[in-house]
């Protein structure tokens, strides 16, 4: 693996390991180029704030620490900084202009949920209704507008149950607009390792069938998971099964200028 954009640390609630061990585990598995990607910071109204994510006041603290470690490491590895967002339309502009008051190289898209997050669906909760994947398509096109993520983390994340004719047409436009605007997709090894319902094969067809291009993403939430090996070998495979082109090092796309 020569490039990891999805890394997490433990300021999102749920993921283990400090910074520094990211990047050990990463330097010995021989990876060049690591990006951190935690669950972005936003300031939602109201005071609501979701337990998954890091919240506005750590922000500050990620980018310095990332920032001294980037230097000490810089003769070993490249290390980026970013963030894993959602494309939540009420607070979207808010979001860039506060992650431009600190340095911001990249953002990655999950749309973990759909509408503005607060009182709205889980996009992997299991569904049999057409218009949860319609909004959640909707959203991530949406999302690929605003031009300023870089690729779409777990583009498959939508759990959608119903007719395979639906599931086909919503998946094509959402294949069908990533490949015209050129966003890479991931395949997702938190996916992978976990046994959840991502990555989905049929999406995958889709996405050779559009012509998407692919990239893989450990979604590490432990120092361990850069990569986790199995799981590594496990989706070259499956990128090769489904003969996808996969991309080892993304262009990044700079949301804050
Ligand atoms: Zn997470
Ligand atoms: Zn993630």
């Amino acid at each position: 693996m020569y490039a990891n954009y999805h890394t997490h640390t433990p300021r999102c609630n749920h993921a283990v390991g400090n910074e520094r061990e990211y990047i050990e585990t990463a330097i010995k598995s021989g990876i060049k180029i690591l990006g951190f990607s935690d669950h972005a910071p936003m300031p939602f109204p109201h005071g609501y704030y979701s337990d998954f994510r890091m919240r506005p006041e750590q922000a500050e603290d990620y980018v310095k620490t990332l920032r001294n470690l980037r230097n000490e490491y810089r003769a070993d590895i490249e290390i980026y900084i970013g963030y894993e967002a959602e494309y939540y339309p009420d607070i979207f502009d808010r979001f860039i202009e506060f992650i431009s008051q600190y340095e911001c190289d990249y953002l990655i898209l999950g749309q973990h949920f759909l509408g503005n997050e607060e009182k709205d669906v889980y996009s992997g909760a299991p569904t049999l209704r057409e218009r949860d994947i319609c909004r959640y398509v909707d959203q991530v096109c949406e999302g690929i507008d605003t031009g300023k993520f870089t690729y779409i983390a777990h583009p498959d994340l939508i759990n959608f149950r119903g007719e395979e004719n639906i599931y086909r047409r919503e998946t094509e436009r959402l294949c069908g607009y990533a490949a015209l605007k050129n966003i890479p997709l991931e395949i997702n090894f938190l996916g992978i390792m976990d046994g959840r319902h991502y990555p989905n094969p049929l999406f995958w067809d889709i996405a050779k069938e559009c012509g998407c291009k692919a990239i893989f993403g450990c979604d590490a939430h432990s120092p361990k998971d850069v990569p986790d090996r199995e799981t590594l070998i496990y989706a070259e495979r499956f990128a090769e099964e489904k003969k996808l082109e996969v991309i080892d090092k993304a262009e990044l796309i700079s949301p804050v200028s």
